[in-house]
């Protein structure tokens, strides 16, 4: 039954496949000979099976437990350098027809207050966050056929990619909307998204039906399958993520990594992006009533496995963590953070106060809650370059062109330029006195580390035009 190169949802994530692959990881769960040998292989570079990772997840050997730790540092460090992108989410509307029991937008829910953003609305929010230093946007909606419907988004991005405030400009939209046909997803390709979200939720097909009572999220073929048809639609970069708390996370590790190798097999590029949340308090919504919320260390062990198991592929972590959970998981694989974020619809012109329910129309309660200067002044302090780069999709590098790149060591060598020269764009328009000064001491001491003398030379002239006015330089 199961079968990665399967169309069908429930072949590619087969319930029996994961059942057994939990098996297989309980029962070698102090195997060190497997363990060891499963380290190894993970150490070569070219990732893991889900079975493997799955082992790796259940190890109980803590000097095993060290070593994945370990390697999933040493990763980050070289395939991500000391890098970290930044973005922020931008609510549109939170009418939606669906009835997810985790979310407060569920259509159930007649205390929150229904908002959707005008274009005029949409470009107020965009220059506000254009005035906090933003480049990068994941743009967010409930899903509602009346209120939301996918020229609305397309109108939006529109709006979005057209606001030039002073020397702002989002310069990446990626969008996190329902499951749609591959007509919607072929417009918006064309409308020029970066990556196009959506969280699983939970893989496992009994609790999703009974999470997603009524509205078309209930179909589990429909939402499970919604990257093929993202992919068909000729979008090449595609963002998994599951929302634990829902289900076992062991479940749900296994079976992302699953989805990861269907679209492997099948599109020949797995996603671009893993987002990891845990479920959070909102209107009406209390995690401890889910049963299977995991504690700091199983998430931390859980973004180890994934650095490790999916060396390629970029890891989300969002406000929904703490600053102190942030900063454990960030050496561990983590490649883009938000920051500054609002997750309310028009927060960023009116931010919510939390006490203040009967108005609220945030998603979740956000647990950083952190300006972004602070956010980018904590990175520099750990000693990361917060990074504001949108080069790749701007300049053609998606899915299978992107991960070549990738996988020869190349995309390296356009990280760490863009990275310094976006600092410096945020340093000179957005940054407090003292962010600034420790970002041009950080972009000083950087510049040496690019190894190519050529590079070294032409990104330290960008960096001199962008302090006389010139902005947008990427390689
Ligand atoms: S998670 Fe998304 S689809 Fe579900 S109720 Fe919330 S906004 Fe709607
Ligand atoms: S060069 Fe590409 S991979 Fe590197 S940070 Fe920029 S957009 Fe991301």
């Amino acid at each position: 039954m199961y079968n990665p190169k399967s169309m069908k949802a429930e072949e590619f994530i087969s319930h029996e496949e994961v059942m057994a692959t939990l098996a297989y990881a309980e029962e070698n769960k102090t195997n060190a000979a497997l363990i060891g040998g499963i380290i190894e292989k993970a150490g070569l570079r070219k990732g893991l099976t889900h079975r493997e990772a799955a082992v790796l997840l259940e190890c109980r050997l803590e000097d095993k437990n060290r070593e994945v730790f370990e390697l999933a540092r040493q990763l980050k460090q070289d395939f991500y350098g000391n890098r970290i992108v930044m973005f922020a989410p931008l609510y549109l509307s939170n009418y939606c027809v669906n009835e997810c029991v985790y979310c407060p937008y569920h259509r159930q829910n007649r205390r929150i207050p229904r908002k959707k953003l005008s274009q005029e609305d949409i470009a107020r929010e965009v220059t506000a966050l254009q005035d906090m230093g933003h480049k990068r946007l994941a743009v967010e909606s409930g899903e509602d056929p009346v209120h939301n419907p996918i020229e609305y988004i397309l109108e939006s991005i529109q709006t979005i990619y057209s606001i030039k405030h002073k020397n702002g400009a989002i310069r990446r939209v990626n969008v996190n909307i329902a499951a749609a046909a591959v007509e919607d997803y072929r417009k918006l390709r064309d409308a020029g998204i970066g990556t196009y979200i959506l969280f699983q939720e939970t893989y496992h097909k009994e609790s999703y039906e009974k999470l997603h009572p009524a509205g078309p999220k209930h179909n589990y073929a429909w939402h499970t399958e919604a990257m093929d048809r993202a992919m068909e639609g000729g979008i090449d970069d595609v963002g998994c993520g599951v929302l634990f708390g829902l289900e076992l996370y062991r479940y749900e590790f296994a079976a992302l990594l699953m989805h990861a190798e269907h679209l492997e097999a099948v599109h020949g590029v797995g996603p671009h992006t893993v987002s990891l949340p845990r479920i959070r308090a909102a209107d009406g919504i209390d995690p401890e009533s889910f049963a299977n919320g995991i504690g700091d260390d199983t998430f931390a062990k859980i973004v180890a496995c994934t650095r490790v198991a999916a060396p390629y592929t970029g890891i989300i972590i969002s406000t929904r963590e703490s600053q102190a959970c942030r900063e454990r998981v960030l050496g561990l694989g983590v490649s883009q953070i938000s920051g500054g974020s609002r997750t309310s619809v028009g927060g960023y012109l009116e931010p919510e106060a939390p006490e203040d329910p009967e108005r609220s129309t945030e998603q979740f309660s956000v647990n950083d809650n952190r300006t972004l200067d602070q956010v980018v002044s904590w990175l520099m302090r750990l000693g990361y370059i917060p990074s504001f780069c949108t080069a790749c999709y701007r300049e053609g590098r998606t899915g299978d062109r992107f991960m070549t790149l990738c996988k020869n060591g190349q995309i390296q060598n356009c990280c760490h330029p863009n990275a310094l020269m976006t600092l410096k764009e945020y340093l000179i328009d957005y940054a407090a006195p003292e962010t600034k000064l420790s970002g041009e001491r950080l972009i000083a001491s950087e510049i040496g580390n690019i190894p190519k003398e050529k590079v070294r030379a032409l990104v330290a002239d960008h960096l001199e035009m962008i302090q006389k006015g010139s902005r947008d330089f990427r390689l």
